[in-house]
């Protein structure tokens, strides 16, 4: 992750390196300050287009989780720095020709369209961003909001390329001005792939649901096979965007976790919660209808591990991807010895309990009925105290998947007793 922030850090700053090597008369410190915030606002600003979760080889590179945080950052970078950079311009004023002024390193420009477009996207970039911070407290769907943030980003980055290219004098730089529109084209075509070329990749390999059941009061199974193309191939543990009752282009696709072993064949099946729009109308989904895969992405991999053994411990559907690494474990007769904690709300949403019981799972209830025999409450300190063993915490792989609060306390307390974080691997079933 040092290497990649590094790397990020490197290319934001490049531009500003191509601009100042592009003039020799260089202006005074305050405005050439202002000049560098708003040319690194800008490269973050399209850096974080290209760094968002669902950019297929950023995926590879670093996990998803990763990947929005780090997108995250660089849409709050790009907003203090372009918001800051045209506090620092201070000098004499001029638009038009300025025949006295070629180099431009004397007068800071009014002209109208060049201040349109960046009044416009100074006056965006802070909603933009803010938007995206608290979308989940608004009212509209998440889909609505991802079309929001997509054609916001696009506009954004056509207004500032346009005020970097009129108003700035590295804009008019021919090399600059070439940099600033590869990079920008580069940005749109990431949109344009995930959205448009994704989209036609799901057209041309189509699948169908060939089941769904619901296995708990709050939770189904759907299962989808592949229509004549060849399998998905993919490693226990990862997720899919699934997209159902919708076309392969729309917005409406959900990511879950394979709870199906890769070893087990081509079929994929899932275990979903009901939560909101999408997953609370399961019950409208039939067999023999269509369904679109995007993936497979996801780092929450145990097939290139070699620890001794694997504690995997999940919280209600934390359980899916766990399902899909104890299957393929068995598919595959692999005997590395592993120890599952599951906790619920109650006993009626513990899923697969039958396919579970023989590994000898330690389950934990918080609300238990008054037949149960199990550990009571949430997954935390006193649970992990009693069930992990000192050969455990010593040298097995831990795998964690659950709501943030069980996460962050079991990631702490691992951290605690000692374990390194190269030896948990976590995954959040929230990109924020
Ligand atoms: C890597 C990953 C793996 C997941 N695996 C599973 C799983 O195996 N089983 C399971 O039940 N749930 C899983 N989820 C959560 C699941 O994606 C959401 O519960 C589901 O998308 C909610 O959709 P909704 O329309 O029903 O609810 P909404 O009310 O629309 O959304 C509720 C919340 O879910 C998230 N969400 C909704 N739609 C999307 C989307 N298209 N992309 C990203 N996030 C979205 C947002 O945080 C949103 O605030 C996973 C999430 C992630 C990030």
């Amino acid at each position: 992750m040092i290497r990649i922030r590094s790397i990020l850090i490197l290319l934001a700053l490049a531009p500003l390196g191509v601009s100042w090597l592009s003039v020799d008369v260089y202006r005074p410190l305050l405005i050439e300050l202002g000049s560098a915030l708003g040319i690194i606002g800008f490269s973050t600003l399209l850096i974080a287009f290209v760094v968002s979760g669902r950019t297929r080889w950023i995926t590879k590179i670093i996990n998803i989780d990763d990947s929005m945080r780090v997108h995250r950052a660089l849409g709050v970078t790009a907003l203090v720095t372009a918001f800051a950079h045209p506090f620092f311009f201070t000098g004499s004023l001029s638009g038009g020709d300025r025949p006295w002024d070629p180099t431009r390193a004397l007068t800071i420009t009014t002209d109208f369209g060049a201040m349109a477009s960046g009044i416009l996207a100074f006056a965006l970039l802070p909603s933009f961003v803010l938007l995206a911070r608290w979308h989940s407290s608004l009212e509209y769907r998440y889909e609505t909001w991802r079309w929001i943030h997509a054609i916001g980003g696009c506009v954004l980055v056509g207004l500032v390329l346009h005020h970097t290219l009129t108003a700035g004098r590295y804009g008019e730089q021919e090399t600059v001005a070439l940099l600033w529109i590869s990079g920008s084209i580069l940005a749109l075509l990431s949109i344009i792939d995930s959205r448009l070329i994704r989209g036609w990749i799901k057209y041309l390999n189509p699948w169908t649901v060939t089941q769904i059941e619901q296995v708990t009061p709050k939770q189904w199974v759907i299962t989808v096979s592949p229509d004549n193309h060849k399998p998905l191939q993919y490693k226990a543990g990862q997720f899919v965007w699934l997209t159902i009752q919708s076309n392969p282009y729309s917005m409406e696709e959900h990511p879950f976790s394979i709870s199906s072993a890769p070893a087990s064949g081509p079929n994929l099946t899932f275990l979903v919660k009901e939560l909101g729009d999408f997953t609370q109308n399961l019950n409208q989904i039939n067999v023999g209808q269509r369904a679109y895969i995007n993936g497979p992405y996801g780092h929450l991999r145990i097939d290139d591990r070699n620890e001794p053994g694997i504690v995997m411990i999940a919280g209600g559907v934390g359980i899916a991807p766990m399902l899909g690494f104890i299957r393929e474990l068995r598919h595959t007769n692999d005997s590395r010895p592993i120890h599952l904690i599951y906790g619920n709300r109650n006993e009626s949403q513990i899923a697969f309990k039958e396919e579970l019981d023989p590994i000898d799972p330690t389950y934990v209830v918080a609300e238990p009925s008054t037949n149960w025999k199990g550990l009571t409450g949430c997954i935390d300190q006193t649970v992990l105290q009693t069930d992990l063993s000192e050969e455990q915490l010593k040298a097995w792989l831990f795998v964690l998947c659950g709501p943030p609060a069980m996460l962050e306390g079991v990631e702490g307390y691992l951290r605690d007793r000692g374990v390194p974080q190269s030896r948990i691997l976590s995954e959040r079933f929230n990109f924020g």
